[in-house]
């Protein structure tokens, strides 16, 4: 069985400006400094990545980006492509995180482009997935992570699952206060391990980070983290406060 460190993701949203995001880094850096058995990292708005760049030189938290375009340049007005993120330094970007889903027309076929651009750069896409309300209610969860697994990581090679995070992320769950159970994410995280061994083979699914993500708050981290087919957290809402994020970084 692999060892797969975890990787705790503060998903900032469109939140901070740039004095924000340094009075963030200044209290965060030092509230982490010295975790070593975990990974860190900050997604946030284009914008903060300048910050972060220089707040974070020399820390153990690397940061990331939440969307980029997958053409490498060129007249796609408002777009940020891959080489632009690395060219930041960036180690991370989300790709069809359910806001994007939702509000931005993002597909599982967009997706697809999108880490696959994503990965050709050298960035690693934590690849977000999960199933509304209505289609929980309509026992449909994992008809749609099949398809959200399928679609989005069609016709990729073993180079490309290496290089790249999932994160289960039930939509119901997001920013609403209401985590799911332990049990509803060992199963769901299961069968996306089983989905991607079945497809890609057991080396690629031992490897494979399996992040969870929705309402993970300080009190909550603990029971979920330490699954054994959770591999980390994507963490919203809490992450936009330096000690609470700490908190789940440091959760034992
Ligand atoms: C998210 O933004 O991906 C998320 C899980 O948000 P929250 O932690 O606020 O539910």
């Amino acid at each position: 069985m692999a060892m797969r460190k975890k990787l705790i993701a503060g998903n900032w949203k469109m939140n901070k400006t740039q004095d924000e995001a340094r009075a963030f880094c200044s209290k965060f850096v030092g509230l982490v400094k010295g975790v070593q058995d975990r990974e860190i990292t900050l997604l946030v708005p284009f914008v903060d990545l300048f910050v972060l760049q220089d707040a974070l030189t020399k820390t153990n938290i690397s940061y990331g980006a939440q969307n980029l375009f997958w053409e490498e340049k060129g007249a796609y007005t408002g777009e940020i492509s891959a080489q632009m993120l690395v060219a930041l330094g960036c180690k991370f970007v989300t790709v069809g995180h359910s806001e994007r889903r939702q509000f931005f027309g993002e597909t599982n076929e967009t997706c697809n482009r999108k880490i696959k651009a994503a990965v050709k750069s050298g960035l690693v896409p934590i690849y977000c997935v999960g199933e509304t309300l209505k289609q929980r209610e309509d026992n449909q969860t994992f008809d749609v992570l099949k398809a959200q697994i399928l679609e989005g990581l069609a016709g990729f090679n073993a180079d490309f699952i290496r290089a790249l995070v999932v994160a289960y992320e039930p939509v119901w769950a997001i920013g609403t206060g209401k985590n799911a159970t332990a049990e509803q994410v060992g199963k769901a995280h299961a069968f996306i391990r089983d989905g991607i061994e079945k497809e890609f083979g057991t080396e690629l699914a031992n490897i494979m980070k399996i992040l969870y993500g929705g309402s993970v708050t300080p009190d909550n981290a603990r029971e979920l983290l330490s699954l054994s087919d959770v591999d980390g957290a994507l963490v919203g809402g809490a992450s936009l406060d330096p000690e609470k994020f700490a908190k789940i970084v440091k959760f034992d």
